[in-house]
């Protein structure tokens, strides 16, 4: 499975945003974002005159990050948004949401998306009753996704809660965390993405 190794830190200052990468370290004092507002590199300082078509690559770049998706997965679910009825920004940003990492990590079980993507590779889950270990599967009402029995009693899980307790779920899924189970009550809306993208900037950079 591909993956990004480089820094993470460095893909948030990139964007000038924090994309909630590293875990419990976004949170705290130590964010280089919040210690470090300008971009990683020798030039990262220089102010640069930004064209059309540099915005709309950072509007598409910020969302693949923030996701933790590779460059080839974005272009098919873009595919797959164009294909659907309603409008493609949007569309593309619910697929996004409803991939099966950014459900378990919004939900509270992971403390980023890289994470849960590691904890679900490892079968800590369960995808209605069924084992499951694709991190980009894209889940739908009434999906039930579980922490396996086995893995319940997990330190790591119990410490992943303390820390993350507080964050409040999104409104689409029902989260239980006694039983460590989340259903999908239906998909997001729009509204619901925490994510600041303007998504028709992703759109205008795929329809050149
Ligand atoms: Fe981004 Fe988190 Fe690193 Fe801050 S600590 S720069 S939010 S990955």
């Amino acid at each position: 499975m591909a993956r990004y190794t480089g820094a993470v830190c460095r893909l948030c200052r990139r964007e000038g945003k924090k994309l909630f990468l590293k875990g419990e370290r976004c949170y705290l004092d130590k964010c280089s974002v919040a210690r470090r507002e300008y971009a990683p590199g020798q030039h990262g300082q220089v102010r640069k005159k930004i064209s059309d078509y540099g915005i709309q690559l950072r509007a598409k770049q910020l969302a693949k990050r923030y996701y933790g998706v590779l460059e080839s997965q974005f272009a098919k679910y873009f595919n797959m948004a164009e294909r659907k009825a309603g409008m493609t920004g949007e569309n593309l940003l619910k697929i996004l949401e409803s991939r099966l990492d950014n459900v378990v990590y919004s939900a509270g079980f992971a403390s980023s998306r890289a994470e849960a993507k590691q904890l679900i590779l490892h079968n800590h889950f369960t995808l209605n009753g069924k084992k499951v270990n694709i991190s980009s599967i894209l889940v739908k009402p009434g999906d039930v996704i579980e922490l396996k029995a086995s893995s319940k009693s997990l330190e790591k899980f119990k410490t992943v809660f303390e820390n993350f307790s507080s964050r409040p779920a999104p409104m689409w899924m029902n989260v239980d965390k006694d039983a460590m189970k989340i259903t999908i009550e239906r998909l997001c809306n729009r509204d619901e993405v925490e994510l600041d993208v303007a998504e028709h900037l992703i759109v205008e950079l795929y329809s050149k």
